[in-house]
């Protein structure tokens, strides 16, 4: 068999979920609640309905290489370039396309303890080194991750709110931490669940691009916008990195159902609005019952919420599992006591608190 890069041999599959309809059959239930994914319980947009069914007669064509509405949409939200932006299949996509623009094998990438699994991913992909910064109270420690930059470091990123442990950091943090990080380093500011932070201590990240030319803000449509499984997210950047992202993204990366429904679903303000209520009232209901029940929970920005289990963890997760209800084990994170429980409707977090309750 052929011989696969050096990175590549000592990388772990992402570990995705079965089916979910596999896994109703293997346990013999009638009805599971998914709460595993981060995925937005809403259901889809129906304006994005819409005009999905419209574009079906479209698909014997191509989609727009350059994604040029979705583009000058976004430029005029964020009030950049459409120049500035690189739109990707899924923000993994625009993660992978950062690493293979500007890291080279045996340079350097650096992310924190218990960050998104991506990061090491993709860096070993290539055969660089990733560099795991130890994490502060669970979340990025920025002031240790800027004392590890070293002149073979080409690339940090930083989640914010991170995944899996929903942590935040506040724009004064991120802003002492960009002022430290030498100009020869890109950070990659992954804003996935960005639109889950209350609006007031959101940081204004792409303002500051004029400011912080080796910064990258990523963004998805995957979470608060309900996309998925369509696969759509960008990098909004100087015109500088997103030209050299352009020569390594593939031609079309972003399919046309996509683009338009990523298109749609921008202008759809109310979906927006309601998607982050039900996700401020889920987490309520999920914190109350923690704090009831007693069990000790890593406070969260994002649409989940991380409960500490202790040793017993995988144990209750394999009871939950046969009580129909699907959380995600977060012990490839190094927090082998903790279950990540995705926030979904208040009926379908009532029936993750009945089962806790049932399993005792
Ligand atoms: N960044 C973070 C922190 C995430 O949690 C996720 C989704 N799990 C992503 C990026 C990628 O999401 P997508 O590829 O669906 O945009």
């Amino acid at each position: 068999t052929a011989a696969a890069n050096s990175g590549v041999k000592k990388l772990q599959p992402y570990q995705a979920g079965k089916p979910m309809d596999e896994l109703q059959r293997e346990l013999g239930l009638s009805h599971v609640v998914k709460l595993a994914s981060n995925e937005n319980p809403l259901g889809l947009s129906e304006k994005v309905r819409t005009a999905l069914q419209a574009e079906l007669s479209n698909l014997i064509r191509y989609p727009d290489a350059n994604g040029f509405y979705l583009k000058s949409k976004l430029a005029e939200l964020h009030r950049v370039e459409p120049q500035q932006i690189t739109l990707g299949n899924g923000s993994n996509d625009v993660l992978e396309i950062l690493a293979r623009t500007f890291v080279s094998a045996e340079e350097e990438v650096i992310f924190s303890q218990h960050a998104f699994v991506v990061y090491p991913l993709v860096t070993q992909a290539i055969g660089a080194k990733g560099v795991a910064v130890p994490a502060k109270d669970y979340g990025h420690d920025l002031e240790a991750m800027a004392a590890a930059v070293t002149d073979k470091t080409k690339m940090i990123f930083v989640a914010n709110p991170n995944n899996p442990t929903g942590t935040f950091l506040t724009t004064e943090q991120i802003k002492d931490f960009l002022d430290k990080v030498p100009p020869h380093v890109i950070v990659v500011l992954d804003e996935a669940y960005y639109e889950y932070v209350p609006e007031p201590e959101r940081a204004p990240s792409i303002d500051w691009l004029q400011h912080y030319p080796n910064l990258v803000v990523s963004r998805t449509f995957s979470k608060a916008y309900g996309l998925a499984g369509l696969r759509a997210g960008y990098a909004v950047s100087s015109t500088e990195i997103a030209d050299l992202m352009n020569r390594i993204r593939q031609p079309f990366n972003v399919n046309a159902l996509s683009l338009k429904a990523a298109e749609v679903v921008l202008d759809d303000h109310d979906y927006l609005q309601q998607a982050v209520q039900v996700n401020q009232q889920g987490m309520k209901q999920l914190v109350e019952f923690c704090q009831q029940q007693g069990y000790d929970y890593i406070p969260s920005y994002g649409n989940f919420l991380t409960i500490e289990f202790g040793p017993k963890a995988m144990d209750i997760y394999e009871k939950l599992l046969h009580e129909g209800i699907i959380v995600r084990p977060v012990g490839g994170y190094q927090l082998p006591n903790h279950l990540r429980v995705s926030i979904g409707l208040k009926e379908e977090n009532q029936a993750f608190i009945d089962a806790m309750l049932k399993i005792g």
